[in-house]
């Protein structure tokens, strides 16, 4: 079965074609040019369905099957901030690194540390016979500053629930086991196993 994600974001990318072994992944950018995608939904659920119709309509193809995460971090110091903008809390063309900044510097101006914090994924399915969406997480620690080079994103300053590093100190191996996009992907394939 071939799946077609809807996103070239290249960590995402990597990490759903190592949880998604026994499917044939490709990134839709590999089969049209990429296009913009307004996310203007107001929840995860919404952006991830707006992204994976956006681009099963883009391929014109009923065959495919489009698969869309999104996903984001929220910080309870700072109200669930930024949540569902977590890919443009430092502007519209901010990278990851000014993101990650943009996240330590408002916790510090908090005065503190460290907060609890989580991260969410919604996967959305659109497919010729009906769209499905489905959640994951993980919780744990936002820190002040960025420990370790794995990952990607807001990894380096996240300390998963019972463990003692950061994602980007932890192996790859680990955070496919806890992480909120496996846990989504995992309920993902049940639906994809109906189809
Ligand atoms: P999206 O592509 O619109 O879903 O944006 C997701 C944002 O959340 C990007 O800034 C990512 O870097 C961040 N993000 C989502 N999942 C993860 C993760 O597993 N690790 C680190 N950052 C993540």
């Amino acid at each position: 079965m071939k799946l077609v994600l809807a996103t070239s974001n290249k960590g995402k990318v990597r990490e759903i074609k190592a949880l998604c072994k026994d499917y044939e992944v490709v990134a839709y950018s590999e089969l049209i040019d990429e296009f913009e995608i307004i996310e203007d939904g107001k929840t995860f659920q919404e952006n991830a369905l707006i992204k994976a119709r956006a681009v099963y309509k883009a391929l014109g193809n009923d065959t495919f099957i489009v698969l869309a995460d999104d996903s984001g971090i929220s910080v309870d110091i700072l109200g669930g901030k930024p949540g569902i903008y977590s890919a443009r809390y430092a502007g519209s063309e901010a990278d990851d690194k000014d993101n990650l900044y943009k996240l330590i510097n408002d916790i510090r101006e908090k005065n503190v540390d460290s907060s609890p914090a989580h991260y969410t994924a919604a996967i959305a399915i659109v497919t010729k016979d009906g769209e499905y969406c489905v959640h994951g997480w993980m919780y744990g620690t936002a820190l002040t500053e960025v420990i370790g080079i794995g990952g990607f994103g807001y990894d380096p300053m996240f300390i998963p629930k019972n463990h003692t590093q950061t994602l980007g100190e932890l192996d790859d191996e680990i955070k496919q086991k806890l992480s909120h996009r496996a846990k989504a992907l995992g309920l993902a394939k049940i639906i994809l196993q109906t189809l």
